[in-house]
């Protein structure tokens, strides 16, 4: 019995010496096969969304070839063979902080370095998403590299993973501009791009390495490269959902966007008054009709852009394109007569604005009308504060256009 039971516990010391490396290496490839069906789903939306937007026709995605991704799934389970824990840790991150964040302290864990940064690359920037080991004084919030730009851009930009000492080995002039340029004070052992598909996504260097570690090289760059998918994912997402709320022509908010802000803002406890302003360019269709459809769109994106303007964004206040011609804003309102004024100013500001259509014709002075209603005061809820809003509107347009209405007649107040 006591055999028995002896050989039992053996053996499944032996299964689990044997199987749990095993099940740890396909739960984290399936990870990371999971990170890129997610990338490719969301570049697929990403892609009909931008070709709907400009009015094009959907193109077909490059795929990557089985050649590179046979070679980065080596690297990959080579890397988890040794480190499976680390990239249970990659798996659902929704900002790029946090994986910075993840991705050092995984370079910590598994090259025991001291000291490192990460970036991502945006808008053909490099920027700074985590530093570790830095005294306070030396925090970089918001740093930004071009790309190229001393050793760390270099080798993002190359796609290079390079030590201090290959620097020396570059062509003299490049060696130097690149030492000209040295953006930290202090040296890093390792500088890591984080590539896809061969192309930056971003960088990692490490320093204060303690010991050294077997093929360093090949385990870093699979650590940047399933950060880089990572990164993407991210990205992605975030350019989906800011398409997702934007209108296309004038890159203003839409409707769906708008309605969820004002929603955020009628659930807040602290809401202090505010109005909702409708307006809508008048005889926009004779516009159309005189100058062609595109003339129409430029008087669109002008009058988008004089909104921006007008709405302080940075006081909690914003604007959407409601539908075709109209635009709907909430404006912080202390009182009612300056509110009053400035919505004045800005629709003579609009009239006094005389666009010259591009095409020989006469110029085009757009003249615009607009309803207002007020939370808490009239109303509470966002459908009832647009529907009163655009009672008013009609009010204007009914008397005579080129106007605003604030206030109620008896006719609206009982619709
Ligand atoms: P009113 O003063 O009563 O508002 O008259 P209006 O001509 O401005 O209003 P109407 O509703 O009769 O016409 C609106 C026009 O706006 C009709 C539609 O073709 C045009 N329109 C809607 N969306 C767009 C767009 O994205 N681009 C252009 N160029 N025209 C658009
Ligand atoms: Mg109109
Ligand atoms: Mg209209």
């Amino acid at each position: 019995m006591l055999i028995l039971g002896n050989t039992l516990a053996l053996w499944s010391l032996v299964a689990a010496a044997v199987l749990g490396p095993t099940v740890a290496v396909l739960i984290a490839m399936r990870d990371r096969n999971r990170l890129l069906a997610r990338l490719g789903n969301l570049e697929d939306v990403l892609r009909r969304m931008r070709a709907s937007d400009a009015g094009s026709n959907f193109d077909d995605r490059p795929e990557e070839t089985s050649l590179q991704l046979s070679r980065e799934r080596l690297v990959l389970t080579n890397l988890l063979d040794r480190f499976p824990e680390v990239t249970q840790k990659f798996v659902n991150i929704e900002n790029v902080e946090t994986l910075g964040r993840n991705i050092l302290s995984a370079f910590e864990r598994i090259l025991d370095c001291e000291h490192g940064v990460a970036f991502v690359l945006e808008d053909g920037r490099l920027r700074l998403i985590a530093q570790s080991g830095f005294q306070d004084s030396e925090a970089y919030p918001d740093m930004r590299i071009a790309l190229g730009a001393g050793r760390l851009g270099y080798a993002a930009a190359k796609c290079l993973i390079l030590r201090p000492d290959d620097f020396a080995t570059l062509d003299d002039s490049t060696h130097e501009g690149i030492e000209k340029t040295r953006v930290f004070s202090t040296d890093f052992d390792f500088y890591v791009p984080m590539v896809h598909r061969g192309r930056p996504v971003g960088c990692v260097a490490v320093g204060g390495m303690k010991k050294v570690v077997q093929k360093a090289h090949s385990v870093s760059m699979a650590l940047a490269n399933l950060g880089a998918l990572v990164a993407l994912n991210i990205q992605r997402a975030a350019e989906i959902r800011k398409l997702s709320e934007t209108d296309p022509l004038t890159s203003l908010s839409n409707r769906r966007h708008f309605y969820a802000q004002l929603d955020v803002r009628l659930r807040s406890r602290a809401t202090a008054p505010f109005a909702v302003f409708l307006f809508d360019i008048d005889h926009f269709k004779r516009i159309n009709d005189e100058h062609g459809h595109a003339v129409g769109d430029g008087v669109l994106v002008h009058v988008a852009d004089r909104t921006r303007e007008f709405v302080h964004e940075a006081e909690g206040e914003f604007a959407c394109r409601f539908g075709g011609e109209e635009f709907l804003c909430v404006l912080n309102c202390e009182d009612l007569p300056s509110l009053g004024a400035r919505l004045e100013s800005f629709r003579e500001s609009i009239c006094s604005t005389v666009l010259d259509p591009g095409t020989g014709a006469d110029p085009i002075q757009v003249r615009v009308s607009g309803g207002v209603s007020f939370c808490p005061a009239e109303r509470d809820d966002a459908d009832s504060l647009v529907r009163l809003a655009d009672d008013r509107l009609y009010v204007a347009k009914e008397s005579g256009r080129n106007r605003l209405c604030l206030e109620s007649s008896p006719r609206e107040v009982t619709r």
